[in-house]
């Protein structure tokens, strides 16, 4: 008989989110304002702010229009076109504090496992601050948080300074150094034309160029924002252009004969930059525009063309000593590396931990595909909801949009949850497998499936789990209705209405 622990009933809550960042504050507001008192934020780190607490790299800022990166219910006077990481970092926490989500985050508690119970109808979680419970979990941890790391042999035995771009070591003075920087993705282009005039020499290592378009970037001076304030719907009119523009590029990669001229954009963009062709050449990209996330910038290719900066087409395959080896031969003597290596997008560090009702834990469920209803809800794991989940964005979407329809449909769901008296659903598998095949078909025309498995898009070999396939406008449609009827629902005779015991080894018997 296993041994029981008693869990505090402080320790229960009706839902749980795991994670403060843009994803989880607006989940605890969100579902405060559909009446739901009893919800409780776990969050790792000390402070909110996720993606914008971490990333601190020179340059960092969002890359959609800053009046579509916000709340809709906390507009703000964004101080640029596209916001910069410490203006996006004091909007969440600010946001967080105004709507009372503060007192409702539990800081310095990172999650570590969760099993649903099929007898109690809970979830339970083993936390690094104790054990707790709750009705419905909401995984707001975040697509972009876990930095990857390359595996370069002799990358260990370097005698410089080694960090990646997404945890930037500001300890580090970068003035009259040798840098070399690996990958060219969208951080590189944000902290490059920051960091070139101070570093001695930049050897940046790429392997694949990237398609940069112009950013349209300009200051939103406080007397706009008056007048904005005091004509709302001048501000309507405004977050529409930049909406629209992003839907119809959207709708060029969806249709990507109608590509061409965003393309010549992007080769003219690249021409007027830089003159060198020899340069230009190197940086022209040998795959569809849109197959990779879209990047803007007016600053990256004008970094490029400086003297103290080198572009290896190459990638880096070894470190001997201060050298720098790539894969044809260069040598590039270096005092610091600089990873700019991306994310393990969507690769949920819980999933190994997750056990869903069967007792089998999410990766296992997702070892050959990362599916979820609507990108929100799998079948077997009743109760549960990510947020930002598979297949729910695309090359321009702005998350908070996104966000804001998944937590839209959940507090659809937990009040059909609540108000039927049923204390669990659970995704149709039939449902899920519909919806999985419908995205996968329509993806198939559209750019994002026209690069190879490298591009982030592909979470697993050969599937796309990433992209959404139609117009953003459509999947705010889709989960503005919440049917009830791709679920099943079920009661319980609550064995624990509060929480009572638990057992950890019941609970996380399997293999944590
Ligand atoms: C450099 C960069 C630029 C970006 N620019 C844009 C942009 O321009 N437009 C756009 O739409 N998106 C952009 N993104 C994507 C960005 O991540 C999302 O827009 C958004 O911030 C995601 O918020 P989130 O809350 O879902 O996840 P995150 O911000 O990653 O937050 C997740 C939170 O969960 C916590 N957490 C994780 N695991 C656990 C655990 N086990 N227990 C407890 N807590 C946990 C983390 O500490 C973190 O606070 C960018 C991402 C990066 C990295």
């Amino acid at each position: 008989m296993a041994e029981e622990s008693v869990v505090d009933p402080g320790d229960d809550a009706e839902v749980i989110v795991i994670g403060a960042g843009m994803s989880g504050v607006a989940a605890a507001i969100s579902l405060r304002g559909a009446g739901f008192d009893d919800v409780v934020v776990l969050e790792k780190s000390s402070r909110p702010g996720g993606t914008w607490r971490d990333n601190t790299y020179p340059g960092c800022g969002c890359d959609v229009p800053s009046l579509l990166y916000e709340y809709s219910f906390a507009p703000h006077p964004w101080s640029r076109g596209f916001a910069p990481q410490p203006e996006i970092l004091d909007y969440v926490e600010s946001t967080a504090a105004t709507h009372g989500v503060n007192k409702l985050i539990r800081y310095d508690t990172e999650v570590e496992a969760g099993r649903w119970d099929p007898d109690t109808h809970r979830w339970y979680l083993r936390t690094s601050a104790g054990p707790r419970t709750a009705r419905t979990v909401i995984l707001a941890t975040g697509p972009w948080h876990r930095p990857r790391h390359p595996d370069i042999p002799g990358l260990d035995a370097f005698p410089g300074t080694v960090f990646h771009s997404a945890r930037w070591n500001h300890d580090v003075d970068l003035a009259g150094r040798r840098v070399a920087v690996v990958g060219t993705g969208a951080s590189t282009v944000q902290f490059l034309p920051e960091i070139q005039p101070r570093a001695a020499r930049i050897d940046v290592f790429q392997s694949t160029p990237q398609w940069v378009l112009p950013k349209p970037d300009y200051a939103l001076p406080p007397a706009l924002h008056r007048f904005l304030g005091r004509h709302p719907s001048a501000r309507g009119a405004l977050r529409g252009v930049h909406y629209w523009t992003q839907e119809a590029i959207g709708a060029l990669m969806r249709h990507p004969r109608l590509l061409p001229p965003l393309e010549a954009a992007a080769r003219r963009h690249l021409r007027t930059s830089v003159p060198d062709p020899a340069l230009r050449e190197t940086l022209t990209p040998r795959y569809r525009l849109g197959a990779r996330r879209l990047i803007a910038s007016d600053t990256y290719y004008p970094a490029l063309t400086r003297p103290n900066v080198h572009l290896h087409p190459t990638r880096v395959t070894a470190v001997h000593g201060h050298d720098v080896i790539g894969a044809d031969g260069t040598r590039a003597p270096a005092d610091v590396i600089i990873l700019a290596t991306g994310y393990h997008i969507g690769d949920l560090p819980l999933a190994p931990h997750l056990h869903g009702a069967e007792g089998a834990t999410l990766a296992h469920t997702w070892s050959d595909n990362r599916r979820a209803y609507l990108g929100t809800s799998v079948s077997g794991y009743p109760n549960l909801f990510l947020l930002v989940g598979p297949n729910l964005l695309s090359g321009t979407t702005a998350v908070p949009t996104v966000l804001e329809a998944q937590l839209r449909y959940i507090t659809a769901a937990l009040t059909h949850l609540r108000t039927r008296g049923h204390t669990a659903m659970d995704v149709r598998p039939e449902a899920e497998e519909a919806h999985h095949t419908a995205v996968q078909r329509a993806l198939r025309t559209t750019v994002y499936n026209s690069a190879d498995n490298s591009s982030y898009y592909f979470g697993v070999p050969g599937v796309n789990t990433f992209c959404w396939p139609w117009s953003t406008r459509r999947l705010v449609r889709r989960l503005h209705s919440f049917e009830a009827g791709a679920y099943t629902w079920s009661g319980t005779a609550l064995k624990a209405t509060t929480p009572g015991h638990c057992s950890e080894r019941v609970v996380f018997g399997y293999g944590n």
